[in-house]
């Protein structure tokens, strides 16, 4: 703990080399009100029906609109950054049938209990050195804070058109967490866009989920499908998800300004041993008993081991692998139904027609009706390969 402070100015500048000596990347900070153009945009994303099932975020709406909501006499937000970026292939180099992909930030351990210790000392730091009695906050994704319109107002970064921070320097493999002040402290100047004519990521992404520049269709998203979503995938969007098991790089794979991102001295988001491009075999194997072991500390167990194998039978189906049918067929009497039904998806996928009389086998004994909906489907689905010739 060092010294303490007079000024906005002088408490702004110890406040950022501390933040910088606990070991975050970036920090940057801005005011804590004054969002009016931003959070219309999020109501009006919100409108359009685009955040699907994350009903959190609709209810945090009221909070995002007043911060004071969250800190009675917030007025300053310390924004930082955590780069996760290591020294390992991009999901656009990593071709074959027989590989799946983790996204990046989620090689490694949760980043919320990484940074949250980090944001709660930081806090402490804030309210030990203000000239006056202070109270601080502390979020990290959670909560209803417009984390990018902070970080971006506070020189972070700027949003790209993916909809990622990005950091001239350090790229968008970027975690961001925040500290909410009342604290009186200097403002750093926003960040600009630098996208300028780029449209990379909207040209790459698998599922055109960046429905414009600067805005998500998050419904369509791989990452919201694979991880936010609950139910199964729609039918329409599944070869889109392509091999990913786990979130969606691509789009920030593809920026520019990701092509000399800085890498993390941190081991803690190095890849768990198995987890990079891991071989969809093995994951087809991963038993109940085995995936909280595996994802222990990992964001994967968000997803459970049913929405987890329920991604894995997308991108074995996407494959084309023939070699899969058997670890496919080892998952059809999977006690999920969620799990059933994207076996049977990847059955048809995989087989085709010469799955027609084992899925119309399935049909007498499956009792879950989403299932059997499913089944009918490929019935459906594997008869007409049959009239067409395919297999
Ligand atoms: Fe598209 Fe993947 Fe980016 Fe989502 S994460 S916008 S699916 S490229
Ligand atoms: Fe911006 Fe291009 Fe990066 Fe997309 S790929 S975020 S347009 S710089």
């Amino acid at each position: 703990m060092s010294g303490s402070a007079n000024t906005p100015a002088e408490l702004s500048a110890l406040v950022r080399d501390y933040a910088l000596d606990l070991g975050f990347d970036l920090v940057g900070i801005g005011p804590a009100t004054g969002y009016g153009e931003e959070n219309d945009l999020f109501g009006e994303w919100i409108d359009r029906g685009y955040a699907g099932e994350m009903k959190y975020l609709e209810r945090g709406l009221p909070s995002r609109k007043e911060i004071g909501r969250i800190l009675e006499g917030a007025r300053s937000v310390v924004s930082c950054a955590l780069n996760y970026n290591t020294d390992n292939a991009r999901s656009t180099e990593v071709g074959g049938d027989d590989r799946g992909w983790i996204s990046r930030y989620a090689w490694g351990d949760d980043y919320h209990d990484v940074m949250d210790e980090m944001l709660g000392e930081l806090a402490r730091y804030i309210k030990d050195v203000s000239p006056k009695d202070s109270a601080a906050r502390t979020y990290v994704d959670t909560g209803p804070v417009l984390e990018k319109a902070h970080a971006g107002r506070s020189g972070v970064g700027w949003l790209g058109k993916n909809t990622c921070l990005i950091n001239q320097r350090a790229g968008s493999w970027l975690f961001l967490g925040e500290v909410i002040t009342d604290a009186e402290l200097e403002f750093d100047a926003p960040a600009a866009d630098r996208c300028g004519t780029c449209t990379r990521c909207i040209d790459a992404c698998p599922t055109g989920a960046i429905v414009e520049p600067y805005v998500l269709d998050a419904t369509k998203c791989v990452s919201y499908l694979t991880i936010e979503l609950k139910g199964k995938i729609p039918r329409e969007l599944r070869e889109g998800v392509e091999n990913n098991v786990f979130g969606c790089d691509v789009c920030q794979d593809v920026c520019p300004w990701n092509r000399d991102a800085l890498f993390t001295p941190k081991e803690n988001f190095l890849p768990r041993r198995g987890l990079l491009a891991p071989e969809l075999s093995r994951l087809m194997e991963i038993s109940a008993e085995d995936f909280s072991g595996v994802f222990r500390k990992s964001p994967v167990k968000r997803a459970k081991r049913r929405g987890f194998m329920r991604n894995v039978l997308v991108a074995v189906g996407n494959s084309g692998n023939k070699k899969y049918i058997e670890y496919v067929r080892a998952l059809l009497g999977d006690e999920e139904p969620l799990v059933r039904a994207h076996a049977v998806w990847a059955l048809w996928k995989l087989g085709g027609r010469e799955c027609l009389s084992e899925l119309s086998e399935l049909l007498e004994t499956e009792t879950d009706p989403g299932v059997a909906e499913e089944i009918r489907l490929a019935v459906d689905g594997a008869a007409r390969d049959a009239e067409d010739g395919f297999s």
